[in-house]
C-alpha cells in the first residue's frame, strides 16, 4: 500500500470489492467515481461519533468525495457523487493531518478513504514524519476487500466499520451489491485479526430491522468482546422510494428498543447505542462544504 508499487495499482484498480479494474491513472473513473484525483470534501473536528473516537476534543474527520457503495439511501450524496469536494495533493492531504492534530483532534478519522486508500496513506507517512502522533480511524461503510484490511494492518488503529446487511437480496436492492454480506463479513473478520481496535456499526434500517438482529447474533456468536457493537437508529428518510416506501420511514422506536433488548440478552455488557435528536445530528452534519479542505 505504498510506493510506486501502490500508485500502480490504480493503472487497474481493485481497491475496492467492485473490482472494476478502471484505469484510473488513465482519467477513467471506477464505480465509486473516482479516477486519478484526490477529492477531499471536509477536513475538520468532528463531535457526533462515538464517545471514544470523538471524545471532548473531537475527532479529526477527513470526508473524501465518491463512494464505491452509492446506496439509495444515502444521507451524504452530495459528497458521495462527487459533486461536494475539492481536489487537492497528497501533499495538502498532509497537512490537513497536521491541521487537525494542532486543533485538538483525539485522532484522524478517514471517512469513505477506501478508493483514495493510495493517497491517503501516502499522506499519513509524510504528516507522521513531519509529527502527526495521533491513531489513525478508518471509517468505511463496511464493503471493503479484506486483502486491503490486512494491507493496512500497522497503519490503522481504529477500525469503525458499518454491518449494514445480513441478506444479499436487500444489499442488491439498496447499494447494487449482493455479495455485500458475505464480503462485510470477511473484511470484519480481517478487521478482528489484526491489532487494531474493531467497532461495528449495526445500522438499523426501517422495513428490515430482523437483518440487524441476524448480524448482531453473527457478531456476538463468532468474535465475542474482540468487536465492540455500536447500535445505531440515526437511519433518516432522504427521499422517496416507490420501489422501496419502507425507506420513507424513520425506525420505529420500539424495534429498536427490541433489538437493544436482544443485544442485552445475549449478554454484552459493554456497547454503544444512540438514542433521540442526537441521533439526527450525527448522520446528517451541517457541512460547510470543503470546509478545511
Ligand atoms: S475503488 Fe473505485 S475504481 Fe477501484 S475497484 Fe473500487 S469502484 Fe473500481
Amino acid at each position: 500500500m505504498r510506493g510506486a508499487a501502490a500508485t500502480r495499482l490504480l493503472a487497474s484498480c481493485e481497491l475496492c470489492p467492485r473490482m472494476c479494474g478502471a484505469d484510473r491513472l488513465a482519467g477513467k473513473r471506477g464505480v465509486c467515481g473516482a479516477a486519478d484525483e484526490l477529492r477531499v470534501a471536509r477536513s475538520a473536528l468532528h463531535f457526533w461519533e462515538e464517545p471514544p473516537i470523538s471524545g471532548e476534543a473531537g475527532s479529526g474527520t477527513v470526508f473524501f468525495s465518491h463512494c464505491p457503495l452509492h446506496c439509495i439511501y444515502c444521507q451524504n450524496a452530495g459528497i458521495a457523487n462527487g459533486q461536494v469536494g475539492r481536489d487537492i495533493t497528497v501533499e495538502r492531504l498532509a497537512e490537513c493531518y497536521l491541521e487537525l492534530q494542532s486543533q485538538g483532534a483525539l485522532n484522524i478519522n478517514l471517512v469513505t478513504a477506501t478508493h483514495y486508500a493510495v493517497q491517503a496513506v501516502a499522506a499519513l507517512d509524510r504528516a507522521r514524519a513531519c509529527g502527526l502522533s495521533i491513531p489513525v480511524v478508518w471509517n468505511t461503510s463496511g464493503y471493503e476487500r479484506a486483502e486491503l484490511v490486512r494491507a493496512l494492518n500497522g497503519t490503522v488503529d481504529v477500525w469503525l466499520t458499518d454491518l449494514r446487511y445480513a441478506r444479499p437480496e436487500t444489499a442488491k436492492a439498496f447499494s447494487a451489491a449482493p455479495d455485500y454480506p458475505e464480503v462485510a463479513r470477511s473484511a470484519i473478520a480481517a478487521m478482528a485479526q489484526s491489532d487494531a481496535q474493531v467497532i461495528v456499526r449495526i445500522l438499523a434500517l426501517p422495513g428490515h430491522v430482523e437483518e440487524a438482529f441476524e448480524n448482531v447474533a453473527w457478531l456476538v456468536n463468532t468474535f465475542g468482546e474482540r468487536v465492540t457493537l455500536s447500535m445505531m437508529s440515526q437511519y433518516t428518510p432522504m427521499g422517496a422510494f416507490p420501489q422501496h416506501p419502507e425507506l420513507e420511514q424513520r425506525v420505529d422506536p420500539d424495534e429498536f428498543d427490541a433489538l437493544l433488548d436482544f443485544v442485552d440478552s445475549l449478554g454484552v455488557e459493554e456497547y454503544f447505542w444512540q438514542e433521540g435528536e442526537a441521533a439526527l445530528e450525527s448522520f446528517i452534519p451541517d457541512f460547510e462544504a470543503c470546509e478545511g479542505v
